[in-house]
Formats: structure tokens, C-alpha cells, sequence
């Protein structure tokens, strides 16, 4: 038997038991494999538990938790609300309407909304100043 962490492509973790790693991986292919949490298929190994680490020598990188991401996630939520109550939504028409801020066709003012990639790239190649709106999930009290 061996025993793995596995995760779901939406985060759940939970241990679970196989034969062995093909019995895993022959499972897995099938699609058989599903979250204990909530059924997802998108199953992944997370790392080895320790019983069967000491046979693999597969690196996985780890960080202890920071006393500073949930002070650093608090300002990133304070920042998007600030943003969204403060600023003008502009939809998808956000290139449009920053690259008109910006060489002074409109008046000046907070916006935000959405862009594609091809957007984001055609905006900085024009010097135009935006940063990335912080999507958080909510958080778990
Ligand atoms: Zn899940």
C-alpha cells in the first residue's frame, strides 16, 4: 500500500491509499480518482507522504507559512474594494478607455474592468500605468 496527498484542481487536500503508484496512475488515467470533497476529477498528487518519501527523491518546494500573507491578503482585499468602490467599470472596454486617460483625450479618473493579454501587452508597450486588480477568494471565517 502506499499512500499519497492528493489535490483537486479547485484545492481540496486529502490523503488517500493504493495498492501501489501504477494502481495510482491506472486509476488516474481512468478518471476514477475523485475528490473527496467535492467529486473533481482534476486529481494531483500533492506530495509524498512521508512513510514513502524516503524511497523518492522527487524535490517539491515548500515555504513555512508567512505571518505576513494574511496582513498582506487583508491589504490586497482593502486595495480591490477601494478600486471597485471608488473607480469607474468600464467592462471590456479598458484599453480603450486607459489608453484615452492616458494622452489626455478624456479627463483624468480611476477606472477598471477587463482586458485580453494582446491588450495588456499592446497597453504597456504604450507606457500606459495599470497594475493587475487582485482577485481574492473571499475569506473563510
Ligand atoms: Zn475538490
Amino acid at each position: 500500500m502506499i499512500q499519497y496527498s492528493l489535490h483537486c484542481s479547485k484545492g481540496h487536500q486529502y490523503d488517500a491509499w493504493f495498492k501501489n503508484a501504477a494502481a495510482f496512475d491506472e486509476q488516474q488515467a481512468r478518471g476514477i480518482v475523485t475528490c473527496a470533497v467535492c467529486g473533481d476529477a482534476g486529481i494531483e498528487k500533492a506530495l509524498m507522504a512521508p512513510a514513502v518519501a524516503r524511497t523518492d527523491n522527487e524535490r517539491v518546494s515548500l515555504s513555512s507559512a508567512q505571518p505576513d500573507a494574511v496582513q498582506l491578503r487583508a491589504l490586497l482585499r482593502a486595495y480591490r474594494q477601494k478600486v471597485i468602490s471608488e473607480a469607474d467599470y468600464v467592462g471590456d472596454k479598458f484599453a480603450e478607455e486607459a489608453r484615452k486617460i492616458h494622452f489626455e483625450e478624456v479627463e483624468a479618473r480611476g477606472i477598471y474592468g477587463e482586458a485580453t493579454r494582446d491588450d495588456v501587452i499592446a497597453l504597456a508597450e504604450d507606457g500606459v500605468d495599470f497594475m493587475p486588480l487582485p482577485d481574492l477568494p473571499e475569506e473563510h471565517n
